[in-house]
C-alpha cells in the first residue's frame, strides 16, 4: 500500500472524541486502526519507511507508542526500545522530566540497554505539543544512542510540536492536522 492509500484508510478509521480528556480536547482515538489489521500493518509500516536503513531499533513511548514500535518492529526486522513512564523499570534508569499542562511527568530507559552510538527512532500515536518526544529524545542522547528521528502516525500541527524537537532532528508524521 502506497502512503496516500495508508493515509487514506488510516484517516478513514480514525476516532475523533470531543471534549476528552477535557473540555476543548479534540481526542484523535487510534485504538480503531488498531483493531483494523490493514489499517495497523499499512500504519506501522509508513512509520519506518520514510527512515528506512537509517535505524538500528525503534522506541516506543509509553503507552500507545509501544503498540506502533512493536508492530513496525517485527516489520523492520529490529528490536524495541521500552521508554516509560516514571517509576516501571527495575533496573538502573535515566529520567527526563517534561511539563504537562498541569504539573510534569516523567520518561524513563534502562541505561546500558543499547551499545553506544545505537541508532534509535523514536515512534509515538500524537506529536502535540511536542514535550513527551522531546523527552524521549534527550534521554535516547543521555544514554549515548542517537536520535535517527522521530515518526508519529498524527501531528497537531496548530500546537507545533516540532519547534520542541532538538534543532535538526528528522520529524514524520503520517497524518497533520
Ligand atoms: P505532547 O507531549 O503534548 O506532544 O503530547 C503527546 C502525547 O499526548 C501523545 O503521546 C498522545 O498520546 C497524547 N495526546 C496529546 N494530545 C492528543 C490528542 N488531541 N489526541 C490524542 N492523543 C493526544
Amino acid at each position: 500500500m502506497n502512503e496516500s492509500e495508508t493515509r487514506a484508510l488510516v484517516e478513514s478509521r480514525l476516532a475523533l472524541i470531543p471534549d476528552f480528556p477535557e473540555p476543548g480536547v479534540l481526542f484523535r482515538d487510534l485504538t480503531p486502526v488498531f483493531a483494523d489489521g490493514a489499517a495497523f500493518h499499512a500504519l506501522a509500516e509508513a512509520l519506518t519507511a520514510p527512515f528506512a536503513g537509517r535505524f538500528d531499533v525503534l522506541a516506543g513511548v509509553e503507552a500507545r507508542g509501544f503498540l506502533l514500535a512493536a508492530a513496525a518492529s517485527v516489520a523492520a526486522g529490529v528490536g524495541v526500545l521500552p521508554i516509560r513512564k516514571a517509576g516501571k523499570l527495575p533496573r538502573a534508569v535515566l529520567r527526563e522530566e517534561y511539563s504537562l499542562e498541569y504539573g510534569t511527568a516523567a520518561l524513563e530507559v534502562h541505561e546500558g540497554e543499547l551499545p553506544p552510538g545505537t541508532r534509535v527512532l523514536i515512534v509515538d500515536d500524537v506529536l502535540a505539543t511536542g514535550g513527551t518526544v522531546a523527552a524521549a529524545a534527550r534521554l535516547v542522547e543521555r544514554a549515548g544512542w542517537h536520535v535517527a528521528g522521530v515518526s508519529v502516525a498524527i501531528e497537531l500541527a496548530e500546537l507545533h510540536g516540532r519547534d520542541a524537537l532538538p534543532a535538526g532532528l528528522e520529524a514524520y508524521s503520517l497524518l497533520s492536522y
